[in-house]
């Protein structure tokens, strides 16, 4: 009577005596080690096409960067028409929309170009011409719409789109978080579609504070200035870095996912406070290269920096040469004035006046903004010095006892904020409906 026993290995035909290990299965059939890593392999291969987090923790990566020459082209919007579109979301900043609009379209041009027959290829001495990429450098106080102007981009383009905060790095092995995490952020952004994140746009908030500190300020190792900026360097110009799933630290045993970053368009973003008065002393535009230091009023105009910017003052931050060489497209934002800060209460498709007014009419309410009460609310956003970031919280210091008491009031009524209330002199007027009142 035959054994039941496995004699060799039904997948590889290996003899038992020659395989590792044989594991058996029913009625003489069996499955050798090797052919059990194999088949591991190809499920891993399978789940990693799928876009599904790796389900063994053993081995090297196994997941294969995708094919790009596969993929659809992006779609190309002009422009002027990206232009366009900034301007119903983004008040004023007319350089950096322009920049921004050309940087994007020719990324994504370039992109196009890296796919077979995606673009009709120039003939003679062009055809072997490599585009580089052009990542962008957004330089401008806080809450002018640096990061509003990549968000909008990418949500134009359908691109996935991630923010990272530039302090909150550190150099790989120290406490702080690896720059690959904020590849894990896009591909999250992307639902862990690998070929849509690579395709995404991150912006990297707070750049110039990951300046070298001085060569004489310590004798420790720069983690979290020059050594982010080399980890960045890489991931700029592109390349292929392994991300860790589940965040945190890579761990040598740790299944990555690897994502391209080579197509990855980072738009870099800092306040770069004092560069004006760097510009100006550099170029002596101002008499004997001195600037009153207590006036607090900018040396330079945006208009002003971005014609007299050299890299070398941009060095003077800490930012190493090779960083700087990444970010070839520069723009620089407007400090917002009362003007523009009263036309983004009032004019942007999501307004925060116009969010406000949604909300009370989903009560059924009705809401109001005085003229004087957007002034005396861009006066109050001026003085907290944090841009139109401020009128957010103004508004909502305001209205937060009449949300608080909203379901309770009569249907129908007229609530109107008013300068006086902005101010907290006042509270906000409350109107109830005509036919309540003579009721
Ligand atoms: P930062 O320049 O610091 O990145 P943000 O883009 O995050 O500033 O701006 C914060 C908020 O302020 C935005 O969500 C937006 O509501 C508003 N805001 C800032 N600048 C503008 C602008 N130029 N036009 C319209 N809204 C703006």
């Amino acid at each position: 009577m035959a054994s039941d026993r496995a004699e060799h290995c039904s997948f590889c035909g290996k003899p038992a005596a020659q395989a590792g290990k044989l594991i058996a299965g029913p009625a003489g059939v069996g499955i050798c080690d090797a052919c059990v890593t194999t088949c591991g392999r190809l499920l891993e291969r399978e789940r990693t096409k799928e876009g599904k987090p790796s389900a063994t923790a053993e081995g090297p990566a196994l997941q294969e960067a995708p094919q790009k020459t596969a993929l659809a082209p992006v779609k190309l919007i002009a422009p002027a028409t990206l232009r366009h579109e900034l301007d119903a979301h983004v008040i004023g900043q007319d350089h950096a929309k322009k920049v921004l609009s050309v940087a994007v379209y020719n990324h994504y041009k370039r992109l196009n170009d890296r796919l077979v027959h995606a673009t009709p290829s120039p003939a003679g001495d062009l055809a072997e011409v490599e585009l580089d990429k052009s990542n962008v450098l957004l330089i401008g106080p806080t809450g002018t719409g640096k990061t509003l102007l990549a968000k909008s981009l990418a949500r134009m383009l359908d691109v996935p789109f991630a923010i990272a905060d530039a302090t909150t790095l550190t150099e790989a092995g120290y406490v702080g978080d690896d720059v690959e995490t904020i590849v894990l952020r896009l591909l999250q952004s992307a639902n862990m579609d690998i070929d849509r994140a690579q395709r995404g746009i991150i912006f990297i908030d707070e750049i110039d504070k990951i300046g070298r500190k001085s060569d004489s300020a310590s004798i420790t190792r720069d983690v979290s200035g020059e050594g982010v900026q080399q980890a960045l360097l890489k991931l700029l110009e592109g390349t292929i870095c392994n991300v860790p799933p589940a965040g945190g630290r890579k761990h040598p045993e740790q299944q990555c996912i690897r994502v391209d970053t080579s197509d990855i368009l980072f738009i870099c973003g800092g306040a770069f406070a004092g560069l004006d008065r760097i510009i100006a002393r550099r170029a002596g535009a101002k008499s004997l290269g001195f600037i009153a230091p207590q006036n607090d009023k900018p040396a330079l105009s945006a208009e002003e920096i971005i014609a007299g910017l050299q890299p070398e003052d941009l060095f003077s931050f800490g930012m190493i040469p090779e960083f700087v060489g990444r970010l070839p497209v520069i723009s620089v934002l407007e400090p917002l004035d009362r003007t523009a800060l009263i036309r983004i209460l009032t004019e942007p498709r999501n307004a925060a006046t116009k969010q406000y007014r949604k909300l009370f009419a989903l009560s059924g309410m009705t809401l109001e903004f005085s003229k004087d009460s957007l002034e005396a609310a861009a006066d109050k956003a001026l003085a907290l010095g944090t841009g139109a970031r401020g009128l957010r919280s103004v508004l909502e210091g305001v209205l937060l006892e009449v949300m608080y008491t909203l379901p309770e009031a009569v249907m129908g009524s007229k609530f109107t904020v008013t300068g006086e209330a902005i101010r907290g002199e006042k509270p906000v007027t409350v109107t109830a409906p005509k036919s309540r009142k003579s009721a």
